[in-house]
């Protein structure tokens, strides 16, 4: 069969690499790629936002599966497009990627299937936001900026006068869809559960770094490292997980009329009172999918189709190595500001003869040379019998890596590695 992978990233990389190694594969297309997900796949210039131009591609070259990788093609519809013209998909259509596409969406849902998640109050401009604060928070309370926002739009104000701020940003004069939510206290976790709108699959658990800076400080990025599984999500709090959150979530799609058929990436506060939801993903982390793609034992394309054709339910559970996978990301210097562009970067085959597996996220060729074209640049990922072992084995890819604009953290995993 021949599949159509979309993206661009580290997360794409990986999923090419996985899909790369399915028995049922015969060419791997991927748009637009990038150089390392060149060495899986033949890279074409095909625009997502263009759907009649995907669809053209789907046909001319007898494309039986494609997976859509980022958020974007999701919430522009790009899966409903596909879906209407008969061709089987990774990924929900644009009601149903709602459940990432909008806070106050998701937040409705919880409310009306009764699934845990912070107490909230959709508002949409100052006095209203306002009066909801005297009335229902304390502090601090967290403000949300409703709508794609790249992790950029989430405020946690401890004060009155924090709370002023982040309403100058998110209002500015006039109307915006803003939501306040309860702070919720515990450790965050990712799970991870495909569904074909009617079966779910529990597809493995992360915890990861958004902070850029060591320690968990500084500025969000897009994610600085990962690693999988998570253990603070005992199997016992991940069927909690997937019996209050996840499942009911499923259902109450399917009962509302927008089937939701992909990878639910669930954001998880553990709580002293259990999981609660923080945010629905509607596809696979960046980078969790490497550490995920590192440890899934199945055939990536026979999955993957089986959500696409809603026969989850026919299929065996999704079997994981007992390996931890650790990925940790290579950025240039200023990311996430503006990150340095065109830095060369020499040494991926001395990491993977070190046993690493080396994922590109931003980069691109410049003639014979690789060179650094985005924030994260690569995403240098590891496994071993523990988290130890994995740490110093994705650290070891690192420091194989030759990239003199580039910085990394060097501390991650650091609270499973505490405990
Ligand atoms: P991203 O998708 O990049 O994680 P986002 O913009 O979709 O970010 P959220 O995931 O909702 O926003 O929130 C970002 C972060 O803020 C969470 O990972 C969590 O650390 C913190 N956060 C969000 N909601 C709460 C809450 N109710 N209580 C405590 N912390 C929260």
């Amino acid at each position: 069969m021949n599949v159509l992978l979309l993206g661009s990233g580290g997360r794409e990389h990986a999923l090419a690499w996985k899909l790369a190694q399915s028995a049922l594969l015969d060419t791997l297309y991927a748009a637009p790629g990038n150089p390392g997900i060149a060495a899986h796949a033949t890279c074409v210039a095909l625009d997502a936002t263009d759907h009649a131009a995907v669809v053209d591609f789907v046909r001319d070259h007898d494309v039986g599966l494609v997976v859509i990788g980022p958020e974007a093609p999701l919430v522009d519809g790009l899966g409903d497009t596909l879906r209407a013209g008969g061709v089987p998909v990774f990924g929900p259509d644009r009601a149903a990627a709602q459940l990432e596409g909008s806070k106050g969406f998701t937040k409705d849902l919880c409310r009306r299937a009764e699934i845990p998640t912070a107490g909230y109050v959709r508002v949409n401009n100052r006095t209203e936001a306002e009066a909801a604060l005297a009335g229902t928070f304390s502090y601090p309370v967290v403000i949300k900026a409703d709508g794609l926002a790249a992790g950029k739009g989430v405020v946690i104000a401890t004060s009155e006068a924090e709370a002023a701020a982040a309403f100058d940003t998110m209002f500015g004069g006039g109307d915006a869809p803003v939501v306040l939510e309860e702070f919720l206290d515990g450790e965050e976790a990712s799970l991870f559960v495909l569904t074909d709108g009617v079966s779910l699959m529990p597809f493995g658990s992360a915890q990861d770094h958004k902070r850029v800076g060591e320690g968990d400080t500084g500025p969000n990025t897009g994610g600085m490292g990962a690693y999988s599984p998570a253990p603070v999500l005992t199997p016992a709090l991940e069927r909690q997980a997937i019996e209050r959150i996840v499942a009911p979530t499923v259902k109450a799609m399917a009962d509302e009329g927008m089937p939701f058929s992909g990878v639910l990436y669930a954001g998880l506060m553990l709580t002293a009172a259990g999981p609660k939801l923080i945010e629905y993903n509607a596809r696979f982390g960046d980078p969790e999918c490497q550490v995920l793609m590192l440890r899934y034992q199945g055939d990536l394309v026979e999955m993957l189709l089986a959500v696409a054709q809603g026969r989850l339910a026919a299929l065996p559970a999704a079997q994981f190595s007992d390996d931890v996978a650790m990925t940790v990301v290579l950025a240039a210097a200023g990311y996430p500001g503006t990150p340095a562009a065109g830095g060369t970067i020499r040494g991926i085959d001395a990491a993977e003869a070190g046993g690493a597996v080396v994922f590109q996220a931003g980069t691109r060729r410049d003639g014979e040379t690789l060179v650094a074209s985005g924030g994260r640049v690569l995403a240098v990922t590891a496994t071993g019998a523990d988290i130890a072992v994995a740490r110093d084995a994705a650290y070891r890819g690192i420091d194989a890596v030759d990239f003199p604009d580039g910085f990394c953290r060097r501390d991650i995993g650091w609270r499973e590695l505490a405990r």
